[in-house]
């Protein structure tokens, strides 16, 4: 028993003495603490938000850059210069024969995309369908083409001319991204030709983008299938309707369009018991794009006139280049079809 009180007052004492002492450790940590984050932390954190402020960390180290690149028919992983990436993307989704402001224009947006995809890995890791790379090089991400691919494909006459041009568009606007409201643009979509008008993110795609609205697109005279006829029988049309959608009771009276988008895109279609959306007809039907209209042309066919190429949504690239030849800069044009937009 003694023992034992004895014991008892010394871890008392030891006690005691623990809690001055670390009382008085807490009292040095803090003054020690403090003194670090006055003399080394807040310097570099002013240092941080200032030169943030200057030049956005997607930017820094520009010339550096490099793309980590999943190449899918050779399965491997390739690193590349960005703007090497950026203009064999560019080769790969535009004619070089488009004027250079609309060039550049599709460069910017090949890079904000990929970059885009980069973030977004960093964040919450690889695709699935490319553990290994942020970005693939078709059409998942974006369609990308090394110097020796189009060599093959379109020959050493366009390396020399076109392929310098498009080189040239990627390096004019090295490193430059388009930002909304100071954060990166994610969904910089484009399409062939809108048919006049593109349209809003939502009426094509899930999600509504504040820079993906419905814009005009003045400039488009020179696009191909700027009015396209398809000749669909109404037997054909009942069949493929049938079999995809359980659909019945298909006539001409029970076609119709019912509804369309902002940008003229046919939203909602009557097809017999059934309603369809643009997008399941422009599908099903191969047609070029769901701004359509219908008709019948009495010996038992549908009519389908299509306005312009691709979903419509963001960029148009001949409206681009008609803005181009227009006198329109790449960055006038980025802004057009994608409203408040910085490009830094
Ligand atoms: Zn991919």
């Amino acid at each position: 028993m003694k023992i034992r009180g004895h014991r008892k007052r010394r871890i008392k004492l030891k006690f005691k003495f623990r809690i001055k002492n670390r009382a008085l450790v807490r009292i040095c940590a803090a003054a020690a603490g403090m003194m670090v984050f006055a003399l080394v932390l807040l310097p570099l954190l002013l240092a941080a938000f200032f030169h943030a402020g200057d030049i956005p960390p997607l930017q820094q180290d520009r010339e550096n850059r490099k793309i980590t690149l999943y190449r899918q028919q050779e399965g491997r992983t390739v690193i590349l210069d960005l703007e090497t990436y950026v203009a064999g993307v560019v080769a790969g989704e535009m004619p070089s024969s488009f004027e250079m402001e609309a060039l550049k224009a599709q460069a910017v947006a090949a890079r904000t995309y990929g970059l885009s995809k980069v973030v977004r890995a960093e964040a919450a890791g690889n695709s699935a369908e490319h553990f290994s790379a942020p970005l693939c090089d078709t059409t998942h991400c974006q369609v990308y083409r090394s110097e020796e691919e189009l060599t093959e494909l379109k020959g050493q006459g366009w390396m020399e001319d076109g392929w310098l041009k498009i080189r040239q568009a990627a390096e004019a606007t090295a490193g430059e991204i388009m930002y909304h409201n100071g954060a990166l643009v994610e969904q910089p979509l484009f399409h062939s030709a809108s048919g006049g008008k593109t349209e809003n993110s939502e009426d094509v795609f899930v999600s509504a983008l504040p820079y993906l609205r419905s814009v005009e697109s003045r400039f488009e005279e020179e696009a191909p299938y700027q009015s396209e006829n398809i000749s669909v029988s109404l037997a054909t049309f009942e069949k493929k309707v049938r079999e995809k959608y359980g659909a019945s009771n298909i006539n001409a009276n029970t076609i119709k369009v019912i509804s369309r988008s902002e940008g003229g895109r046919v939203q909602e279609m009557q097809a017999g018991d059934k309603v369809l959306s643009g997008r399941d007809v422009r599908e099903l039907f191969g047609l070029r794009s769901a701004n359509f209209t219908i008709a019948f042309d009495g010996s038992n066919n549908i009519i389908f006139t299509t306005h312009g190429y691709g979903h419509g949504v963001g960029m148009s690239q001949w409206g681009a280049n008609g803005m181009a030849k227009e006198g329109y800069n790449y960055k006038e044009i980025l802004q057009h079809y994608y409203i408040g937009v910085t490009v830094e």
